[in-house]
């Protein structure tokens, strides 16, 4: 029967039988629930299965979701992921309820979030987003674009930077699905050489987490395999 628990439990075992093929420990592979359009309900009940981080695209919905929650359950430690477009008169919403930020792609909108993130608060953790398929999808920066974007981000005070994340255009095998993973990784290979200290790679969604696992994922975001189709 497919329930929030059980698509975990199946969700789990493909991120073990993807890393083990690559040789990888699966312990290095988080899975983040894409709740998007899915109530406080839904994440509770993945929460009570264990998972414990959560991911959101619509700043208004998430930012109510995340008080009813932090209001009705306070006893579940929940870690927030905002994984949307980012417009900058949202930032301080981002900066005041998320954990992580994983689509960077503007200077000005990361100084928004380093200069807005509470002094109470760990520093922000973000993730830049690359374009790495090109054309139909217009987020994230050119490969060109990258190494200046993450030097000025790593400088900012109150911000983190973890890594680089990217949303590949759908691809049919599996191979063909590895390649954009595959530049992602490349690219998060150059950055480390020029000093930069990333540990993520957040890439792979429902339709292709295998493959960037194989490639390097260590974030999967996975929306639909959990908490089913979107209406
Ligand atoms: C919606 C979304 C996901 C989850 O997609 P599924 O195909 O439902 O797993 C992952 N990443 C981003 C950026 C999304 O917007």
């Amino acid at each position: 029967m497919s329930s929030i628990p059980n698509n975990l439990q199946a969700v789990h075992a493909q991120i073990i039988a993807a890393a083990r093929s690559a040789v990888r420990d699966p312990n290095t592979v988080i899975l983040l629930a894409v709740s998007k359009t899915f109530g406080a309900d839904a994440v509770i009940e993945a929460a009570q299965a264990g998972q414990r981080a959560f991911g959101e695209n619509y700043v208004q919905e998430a930012v109510d979701k995340i008080a009813e929650l932090r209001r009705d359950r306070p006893d579940l430690l929940l870690e927030w992921h905002f994984i949307g477009p980012i417009q900058s008169n949202k930032t301080r919403q981002i900066a005041e309820n998320f954990d992580w930020v994983h689509t960077i792609e503007r200077e000005k909108i990361a100084h928004r979030l380093a200069e807005q993130r509470p002094a109470h608060l760990a520093p922000l953790n973000v993730c830049l987003q690359v374009n790495i398929s090109g054309e139909s999808t217009k987020s994230g920066v050119t490969p060109e674009e990258l190494l200046p974007l993450a030097q000025a981000v790593a400088a900012m005070p109150r911000l983190t930077l973890r890594g680089l994340m990217a949303i590949p255009e759908p691809a049919a095998t599996f191979e063909q699905q590895r390649v954009p993973f595959r530049q992602l990784y490349q690219l998060y290979e150059t950055l480390r050489a020029q000093g930069l200290p990333l540990d993520t790679l957040s890439m792979g969604m429902s339709a292709d987490m295998s493959a960037a696992i194989a490639e390097g994922a260590t974030i999967v975001r996975v929306g639909t395999a959990i908490f089913g189709k979107r209406t």
